[in-house]
């Protein structure tokens, strides 16, 4: 039995590079929970949650999570064993229902600590790492074509990203289907086109939508209706050419099933905190193996630490035929890790060392704490940051 001595959590408000347009909400900030959780044997594990837009994506927000890892998580981790991180979670879902993300993040950091304490990688503890670089989609998300086309040539240049994922579902059918199909006249077969309605479109739009989206040489339709709405994602799979893809509506193994059998989805995006956690995130891909459905790699748009989190995972996959898109470090202006990830040739590289292979830098991460006192940085003003 190895002991769990501390659990800590706190929220770090990191600004975004550009307004980020989505159909729920516009993120002017990101938002993250870490989590350490310090071991007897004096590893300390770390684990991050983060949503997106406060609670407009989904149910749990960022001091919600806070708020549930400090009340209920804490005191049951206090007694578990530090050693056996699969039966610590189980013990937890035992008295914890729900709570992806928090879940998650706990699991991170447990398995971050028994990877330093092994000298393995988390991807060797989830069965073995099938790759090394994960290639990686950016998201156009300024709102503005003509400042997503230019956001896209420059991410071409620098060879950063080929994959462009567009953020739609706000404005009507035919302005939405024209921006997507203005980026890819500009692109050409240099880049793959994508887009992400967010649940935006009943039924008939999206039939409509996709239609007109698949003659704009779209790739792509990821959530085009409701996460509820399982006929209608498989009516709109069984009728379309482009690939659908479910996002919101897989929220663990059983809807990923539920997803498979209906076939209600021809790709699966998988996100860690979504999924209830890394374990759980392996049991997704496993489903969709199963079902020969196509497997992608999802972000809540995290930062460094479930950004590598979600690597080991995604490493794991025997296919992962339509990529990832880990790009969340490269959406906030701040980095805060001690080494960032390495991004090069279109892709992100699985860091290697043991656990997660990324450590935060705690005096970097210091600076952007909700609870930071700023007057000792700053020597007058508060500089909390303002809300979304
Ligand atoms: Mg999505």
């Amino acid at each position: 039995m190895l002991a769990i001595e501390s659990v800590d959590t706190f929220l770090v408000d990191l600004p975004t590079i550009r307004p980020h347009v989505l159909s729920m909400a516009t993120m002017m900030r990101q938002t993250a929970v870490f989590v350490r959780i310090r071991c007897a044997d004096g590893i300390t594990g770390t684990g991050e949650a983060t949503t997106i837009g406060g609670l407009s994506y989904g149910p749990e927000s960022p001091e919600g999570i806070k708020l549930a890892i400090d009340t209920y998580f804490t005191p049951l981790l206090l007694k578990a064993d530090a050693d056996r991180p699969t039966s610590a979670m189980a013990m937890l879902g035992r008295s914890i229902v729900g709570n992806h993300f928090a879940k998650c993040a706990v699991e991170t950091a447990l398995l971050d600590a028994m990877g330093q304490r092994l000298g393995v990688p988390i991807s060797e503890l989830l069965g073995g790492r099938r790759r090394d670089r994960l290639l990686v989609a950016w998201t156009l998300a300024s709102g503005d074509t003509a400042k997503d086309i230019a956001e896209a040539e420059h991410m071409l240049d620098i060879r950063r990203h080929n994959i462009f994922k567009l953020k739609i579902g706000k404005r009507g059918v035919a302005d939405d289907v024209a921006h997507v199909a203005a980026i890819k006249r500009a692109l050409g077969e240099r880049a793959s086109v994508r887009v992400d309605v967010n649940q935006a479109w009943d039924e008939a739009s999206a039939a409509r939508g996709i239609a007109m989206l698949q003659d704009a040489g779209c790739d792509l339709v990821e959530q085009p209706v409701a996460a509820h709405a399982r006929g209608a994602m498989a009516r709109l799979a069984q009728a379309a050419i482009v690939p659908i893809m479910a996002d919101e509506a897989l929220t663990g193994p059983d809807s990923a099933f539920d997803y498979a059998a209906a076939a209600a989805a021809d790709v699966f995006a998988v996100k860690i905190q979504q999924s209830g956690g890394l374990h759980a995130a392996c049991k997704v891909g496993a489903i969709a193996d199963a079902a020969g459905i196509g497997l992608y790699g999802g972000t809540m748009l995290e930062v460094g630490i479930a950004t590598a989190a979600s690597a080991h995972v995604f490493a794991t996959f025997p296919k992962l035929a339509f990529q990832t898109e880990l790009f969340g470090p490269l959406l906030v202006t701040e980095e805060v890790l001690a080494e960032p990830l390495q991004y090069a040739d279109f892709a992100l590289k699985v860091p290697d060392g043991p656990g997660l292979g990324v450590t935060l830098d705690m005096e970097r991460v210091a600076f952007f704490r909700r609870d930071a006192d700023r007057k000792s940085f700053h020597g007058g003003a508060s500089a909390q940051p303002a809300g979304d």
